[in-house]
């Protein structure tokens, strides 16, 4: 591996703080990518890596993710991430979460946290008690609770964008979606498909998840693999990343890829490219399911569920005006997301820079 330095230069990050706390055990790396927009929002990942690289590797490429994601959703936010190295199974403890809200809170807002892979709301709440700079706790705390809701909707409309781009249509009625699965967002997003009138085909590797939307709403379930054969008009990835390689791209017989998951593309410029040699349009993960983000970051400026969802119902213009740039440089969709967001990060970076006041960022939640 390259030299931490040499990582950070690679993708422009602007600061990565190694956490070490002998006494709870706590082992962090929180990687801030860029604080140009806003300050940098991004989960904490709990995840027993294999090495320290590992983690390093993993908490840079999430960071500029989120960069990426905020950016695109026109958030006032900066990309960043944490990641804690641990068995999240085993080694959860108060003091080892308290721990990392001091670290967080010693960032002074620069970074702001949130429940991620391997952590969870209780997690976040006994970071709370360290530092006011941490999103995604419980409405009963004043939080925004859980995000699933408002990122299904917001999948929704992304996919009713795409829908409108291929195939010139408003509505989802009569269209075949093949839903993979139907966790937290799925079973939202399979629900708003089912109202709409769209004949939805799901599959998932619990069968307790199944039974319940197929009793719901009626849908049809398939096999883990059947998913990708389907005769179906959109395929929507909901489960886990790098669902669209060099073996299923062929067997799609879909014209549209438009799904919540998150780093669906298994490499993104080769297979973004093959989707778009074989005319399929593929609606970029992460503006797709950027409603999560968007949920959270109305946190921060006082939670109202009404406001996050008007914001989540933005992804459909997001989407179109991705698509258009797409066509007029004849260029792979995922390709021209990441184009609307660095044009963004940079007309931001070219604001007049004088002298303002603080903003209170969290100023509006009381934290004791
Ligand atoms: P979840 O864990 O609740 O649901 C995922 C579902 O996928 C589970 O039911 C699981 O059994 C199923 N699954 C796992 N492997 C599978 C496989 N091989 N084939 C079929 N099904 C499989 O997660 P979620 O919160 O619903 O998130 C779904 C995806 O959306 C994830 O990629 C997540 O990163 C992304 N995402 C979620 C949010 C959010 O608000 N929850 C926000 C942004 C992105």
């Amino acid at each position: 591996m390259k030299s931490v330095f040499e990582e950070m230069n690679a993708k422009d990050h602007e600061q990565v703080v190694i956490c070490n706390d002998p006494d709870t055990g706590l082992k962090a790396i929180i990687a801030i990518h860029d604080t140009i927009i806003g300050p940098a929002l991004g989960g904490c990942r709990m995840w027993n890596y294999e090495s320290e690289d590992e983690a390093l590797t993993d908490v840079l490429r999430l960071s500029r993710g989120m960069s990426y994601k905020a950016a695109i959703a026109n958030l006032n936010l900066g990309g960043g991430k944490a990641v804690i190295i641990g068995d999240s199974k085993k080694q959860k403890t108060e003091t080892l979460f308290r721990s990392f809200g001091r670290f967080v809170e010693g960032l002074n807002g620069r970074y702001i946290t949130a429940e991620d892979v391997g952590t969870s709301v209780r997690d976040m709440e006994w970071v709370r008690m360290e530092t006011q700079y941490v999103t995604g706790i419980s409405r009963a705390l004043g939080g925004s609770g859980d995000p699933s809701l408002v990122t299904a909707f917001g999948a929704f409309v992304g996919l009713k964008a795409a829908v409108k781009k291929q195939l010139g249509k408003d509505q989802v009625s009569g269209l075949k979606v093949a839903v993979q699965g139907v966790g937290h967002v799925g079973y939202h997003l399979v629900k708003h498909l089912s109202e709409e009138g769209a004949k939805v085909y799901v599959t998932d590797i619990f069968d307790e998840s199944i039974k319940k939307v197929v009793n719901d709403f009626g849908v049809e379930a398939v096999g883990l693999d059947g998913i990708y054969d389907l005769d179906v008009d959109i395929y929507t990835p909901c489960a886990l990343g790098a669902t669209l390689n060099d073996e299923t791209i062929p067997r799609l017989k879909c014209s549209i890829v438009a799904g919540a998951a998150n780093n669906q593309l298994k490499d993104e410029s080769d297979h973004g490219q093959m989707l778009k040699d074989r005319g399929i349009l593929y609606a970029p993960d992460y503006a797709v399911n950027a409603g999560g983000l968007i949920n959270i970051a109305n946190e921060i400026e006082g939670y109202n569920r009404e406001r996050a969802f008007s914001q989540a119902e933005t992804i459909y213009d997001i989407l179109l005006t991705i698509f258009k740039l797409a066509d007029e440089n004849d260029i792979p969709t995922y390709k021209a997301a990441n184009m609307v967001a660095e044009k963004r990060m940079e007309d931001i970076s070219k604001l007049k820079n004088f002298y303002l006041p603080k903003k209170n960022f969290m100023g509006k939640r009381d934290n004791g």
